[in-house]
């Protein structure tokens, strides 16, 4: 029986990390078959880190290009797999590659722990569906939140400690006695800390800040300073922000390194680069399908199936889109890429498979199992470069894994911040308007975007509306207030899930002009005009998410009654000082819908990051990290970095 909190916190210094010797649970089945099992269909030219032994393949599987350090040992063997039955999905009988560690997912987690597993001597294939590594990660602001004394702070004169961490993530300032220097009273909770986060991770969380650290500093990463508490102040106010550099700033422009030009390329592409240069190896188009164990709720895990995804070709083209490590001047080594396009692969995991998928958000069903409100109108912040697409979360479900924190994706309204989970869009009249992402053509992706959409959005040139042509909420609110009133169903919501429906934001001309807006930027899926409001609302009703047809009686009354606030008072939802009246044709109606962002519950882990059954047992052979895990509400890439290199270490060691 394993439960995370019967165990002491880890602390883990780079180097120095000292690895769980929990025992591994063994099964009925847990011994069974895996040498009987090994692949009779070789592996071609998997080398070990660093230049360490090799295999070859007995049979010939596919080829990887530009691998260094290949020594050529011998190739997996034993054709004689009696295939034990585990009810859920059969050990393939031939194995297409095989490595000591198998990385689901190359996004904040999966990066670091292919890099940290590697670093324990083991040999690592990383399995994206991308066409190119990163995942959210790369599209993120490279925010990058570790503390309790790392070198950067320490070199700024900022007092930090695991214990100030622990404190900002757990305890609400009442806790505190009074006077403690350095925290803030009036606040009830830090920001990201609230009483759903587990304190048992946290606690890991906090002891192994710089460590994480320290493990991005020594595998290419660098950051900007000075040290800033814009991203995470916690109640303490300490500064832990840095953001992540990319060729010496973190300015970039979306090109081929950079789907959208934020920071987070900083973060991705040095780790790349030290994964590829140090034997990584990288199977990119294809989508994990399965993670076999030798049998139900028992035994190991032994591998993973993953499907081609034929690679992606955005409209207009006809080939598909490339990595950016096979462009000219890349700064990443072009080496390590498995280069096949068989239709289904089978990968052997000696020591064990690490999931990190980045949770269920781009996952229709899923999502809406943890939050039921969460439609097909909600788009999701990061895609459409990659898709978090639950695949981590069902497949080691299927392998006995629970679930953890499953409130947490909704629990996050209790932060003062007032959530990251779903946010109001920064953009509008686009698909993907979540707020720091600004879609450009320079994007190797912007044919799936489309368009950046309207953005620096001043509320009192729109109103927003529901499915019904009613409004329903101050539109200058934020946070929760708002996001909660556009899920609410409203008169137009139907069977089968009595969906909100989409809100659209409705200005005039001279909104337009108020705001320099340059139509040209908006999708013409999701962004319509209209001389009339008859003429607009049928251009409405011709949306994919508009269920029930809008009428433009409905729309005509809203905007009437609305104008009559203007210069007054709005008696309807407490708008501040309406300034503007919607009455300068022509009108528009812009997408503006809650926008998906972090996801923060799923799999339940331990301290060391390995999965966890139903019954609190470790899964041997099982670890997750990212947003595919459930317990903490801290957003972002510090706790990937932090689980990632504590599961890879893990892994890597195969304990
Ligand atoms: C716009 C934006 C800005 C952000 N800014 C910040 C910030 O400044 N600071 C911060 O701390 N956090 C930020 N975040 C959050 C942070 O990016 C995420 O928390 C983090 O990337 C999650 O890491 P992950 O490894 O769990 O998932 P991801 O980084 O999303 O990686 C998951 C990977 O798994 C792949 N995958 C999915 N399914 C499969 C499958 N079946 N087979 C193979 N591969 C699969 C995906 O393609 C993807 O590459 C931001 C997020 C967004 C969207």
């Amino acid at each position: 029986m394993s439960n995370r909190n019967q165990k002491p916190p880890e602390t883990m210094p780079e180097e120095t990390f000292a690895p769980s010797r929990r025992k591994f649970l063994t099964g009925g089945l847990a011994a069974a078959g895996l040498v009987a099992c090994a692949g009779k269909a070789g592996i071609n030219g998997l080398n070990g880190p660093e230049g360490a032994t090799g295999a070859t393949g007995a049979e010939g599987a596919t080829g990887i290009e530009g691998i260094t350090g290949v020594t050529g040992a011998t190739g997996a063997t034993g054709a004689n797999c009696t295939n034990p039955p585990n009810g859920l999905n059969t050990l393939p009988t031939t194995w297409d590659y095989t490595a000591d560690v198998v990385v689901i997912g190359s996004g904040a987690a999966g990066m670091v722990a292919a890099l940290a597993a590697q670093s324990k001597g083991a040999s690592v294939i990383v399995v994206e569906a991308n066409y190119d590594v990163g995942g959210h990660a790369i599209t993120s602001g490279g925010f990058v939140d570790l503390g309790g004394g790392t070198a950067d702070q320490i070199a700024e004169g900022i007092n930090d400690s695991p214990d100030l961490i622990f404190a900002d993530l757990c305890f609400p300032a009442s806790y505190v006695p009074a006077n403690t220097p350095g925290f803030f009273p009036g606040l009830k909770w830090g920001q990201y800390g609230g009483p759903y986060q587990d304190r048992a991770f946290c606690r890991t969380f906090a002891d192994n800040n710089v460590a994480a650290y320290n493990f991005l500093i020594k595998n290419g990463c660098t950051f900007s300073t000075p040290l800033t508490n814009s991203h995470w102040n916690g109640t303490s106010g300490t500064k832990r922000t840095r953001t992540a550099e990319w060729k010496g700033t973190t300015s970039n422009p979306a090109g081929a390194d950079s789907p959208c030009g934020n920071p987070g390329v900083g973060y991705i592409r040095p780790l790349e680069a030290t994964a590829r240069s140090k034997g990584i190896q990288f199977l990119l188009n294809y989508k994990m399908t399965t993670i076999y164990r030798d049998a139900v709720l028992s035994g190991t895990v032994r591998g993973v199936s993953a499907s081609y995804t034929n690679g992606r070709i955005v409209p207009g083209s006809s080939t598909p889109l490339q990595p950016y490590c096979a462009t000219a001047g890349s700064l990443v080594p072009n080496v390590g890429n498995i280069t096949t396009t068989q239709p289904i692969v089978n990968i052997k995991a000696n020591k064990g498979v690490f999931v990190s998928c980045g949770g269920a958000s781009s996952n229709l069903e899923l999502r809406k199992k943890f939050d039921m409100r969460m439609c097909d109108v909600y788009q999701v912040g990061g895609e459409p470069y990659s898709f978090q697409t639950g695949d981590g979360i069902l497949n080691a479900m299927k392998c006995g894994a629970a679930l953890y924190a499953t409130g947490n994706e909704t629990a996050g309204e209790v932060q003062v911040s007032g959530g990251f989970q779903i946010t109001k869009p920064g953009y509008i009249g686009s698909q993907y308007g979540y707020g720091s992402i600004d879609w450009t053509p320079t994007s190797p992706v912007f044919g799936f975007a489309r368009a950046s959409g309207l953005g620096g959005i001043n509320y009192q040139n729109l109103i927003q509306v529901n499915m019904a042509g009613q409004r329903f909420v101050d539109e200058t609110a934020t946070g929760y207030t708002w996001v909660d009133a556009c899920m609410q169903p409203n008169s137009a919501s139907v069977p089968p899930d009595w969906s909100a429906g989409p809100v659209w934001a409705i200005f005039d001309s001279a909104a337009v002009t108020r705001q320099n807006w340059n139509l040209a930027n908006t999708d013409p899926e999701f962004f319509y005009s209209g001389s009339t409001i008859a003429e607009l609302v049928a251009q409405i009703n011709t949306h994919q998410y508009q269920i029930t047809p809008m009428t433009a009686a409905a729309l005509s009354a809203t905007i009437s009654r609305y104008n009559s606030f203007v210069g007054t008072t709005d008696t309807d939802f407490g708008k501040p000082s309406p300034q503007y009246a919607i009455n300068a044709p022509p009108y528009y109606a812009a997408f503006s819908c809650p926008t998906i962002h972090d996801w923060l519950t799923g799999i339940n882990i331990d301290s060391g990051a390995h999965v966890l059954d139903l019954d609190g047992a470790i899964i041997p052979g099982l670890y997750a990290a990212g947003e595919d895990v459930g317990g903490m509400l801290m957003h972002g890439l510090a706790k990937c970095a932090v689980f990632g290199m504590i599961g890879g270490y893990n892994a890597g060691e195969g304990v």
